[in-house]
């Protein structure tokens, strides 16, 4: 078998409903324009690296000892930098960090899902969350989108007093339609979530609502962050990541802002030292350097609006224009092609790797350096026309 294989042909006694699973993840290949998994095109400089460098080889002075495991001064400069960044002042102890958001995520469902209750969440979304669910024997529950990938707060509301989740999983930028959510949905989700009876859990508890904004650097200017939210809302987390605009995908390094109560939940089913010392150090020497590893997202931001008005602009095998959702986030999705693994391949063969995902007829792909976008226009046109 290759590593991706399900592992059903084997006798071990593995979980039944594992029994067809192949592990997540998009194909990791060696081409020369990677617009596959929404990374930052941009390396940090060598200012950035200078100082990782450093602070990781004095982290690796005291390797010997186990890391801090409350980690409360990386918490600190991540409180810090979502003050700056959203204007919401926020605490140490209201933030909680992991090994990417998806760990940040996984505890949010170790410590609130589990057999019996459900999380929820309004398709097509991330593809990891249903992975969440089952790894925690949560049930899956997927709400819909409008057609054009916005979320109908009224439909929202209904699936949750339906439901009853004991967790909602909004995104904003939503991937892979790199739709925004308007406050105003967030916000009757609140309300709705407040509402709800979670299963085994003390009156009037509610659910839990995350808002994963692993994208939020990228939104429009004067869109508001869940952020601002969470003075008012203990039951609500705002999920970030520096895998994207911070340029740091290969760090690993998640985080969310919520209440202290949450946060302390979240505490107690983390492995004891989930964060290393030297992600520790790396994170928070990035951190020092925050101006210059997001000095590129204003001109990801004018690169994504470039190539949405140019992929609008153009026709597909039909001779139909091509349909582009409306996106916040650093990639577009775009098409609709009665054969998308052609167009996909055919993008491949040129050199330029971009994702199948979403709905059906549909392709993603991430937002890179002019030189990458001009690699991928002209793949996509020569693909389009038939050119083999
Ligand atoms: N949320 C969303 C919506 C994402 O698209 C991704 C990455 N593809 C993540 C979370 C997880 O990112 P990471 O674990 O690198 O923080």
């Amino acid at each position: 078998p290759t590593a991706s294989a399900s592992p059903r042909a084997s006798a071990l006694p593995l979980r039944p409903e594992l029994a067809d699973e192949a592990p997540y993840g998009a194909p990791q290949l060696d081409v020369p324009v990677l617009l596959n998994v929404n990374e930052n095109p941009y390396a940090p400089s060598e200012e950035v690296v200078a100082t990782i460098a450093a602070d990781v080889a004095a982290a690796a002075r005291g390797l010997n000892r186990y890391p801090d495991r409350d980690f409360l001064g990386l918490r600190g400069d991540l409180a810090a930098y979502l003050g700056r960044e959203s204007g919401v002042t926020l605490s140490a102890e209201q933030v909680w960090a992991a090994n990417g958001s998806n760990e940040v995520m996984l505890h949010v469902l170790q410590a609130f899902g589990g057999p019996g209750r459900s999380v929820v969440s309004f398709a097509p979304t991330y593809s990891m969350y249903p992975e969440y669910a089952r790894d925690t024997h949560t049930r899956w529950v997927a709400g819909r989108r409008n057609e054009d990938f916005t979320l109908d707060a009224a439909h929202a509301v209904e699936v949750v007093e339906r439901e009853q989740p004991a967790v909602i999983l909004l995104t904003s930028p939503n991937n892979p339609t790199g739709t925004a959510l308007p406050l105003a949905v967030v916000e009757a989700v609140l309300d709705a979530a407040a509402r709800v009876r979670v299963p085994d859990a003390p009156d009037g508890a509610g659910a839990v609502v995350v808002v994963d904004e692993a994208y939020a650097e990228f939104r429009r200017a004067g869109t508001p962050s869940a952020l601002e939210l969470l003075a008012d809302h203990p039951n609500l987390a705002v999920a970030r990541t520096m895998s994207k605009a911070f340029a740091a995908a290969g760090l690993r390094l998640g985080y969310l802002a919520a209440s202290p109560a949450l946060v302390d939940a979240l505490r107690v089913v983390r492995l004891p030292y989930h964060l290393s010392a030297i992600t520790q150090a790396a994170a928070r020497a990035a951190l020092k350097h925050t101006t210059a590893l997001l000095a590129q997202v204003d001109a990801l931001r004018a690169e994504r609006d470039g190539l949405v008005d140019w992929l609008r602009a153009q026709r597909g095998p039909t001779g139909e224009p091509l349909a582009v959702a409306e996106t916040d986030a650093n990639f577009v999705l775009f098409g609709t092609f009665a054969d998308r693994h052609a167009v996909w391949r055919g993008l491949l063969d040129r050199g330029v790797l971009i994702r199948e995902v979403g709905p059906a007829g549909w392709l993603r792909v991430s937002v890179g350096t002019p030189e990458e976008t001009a690699r991928f226009k002209d793949a996509l046109t020569d693909v389009i026309a038939g050119v083999i």
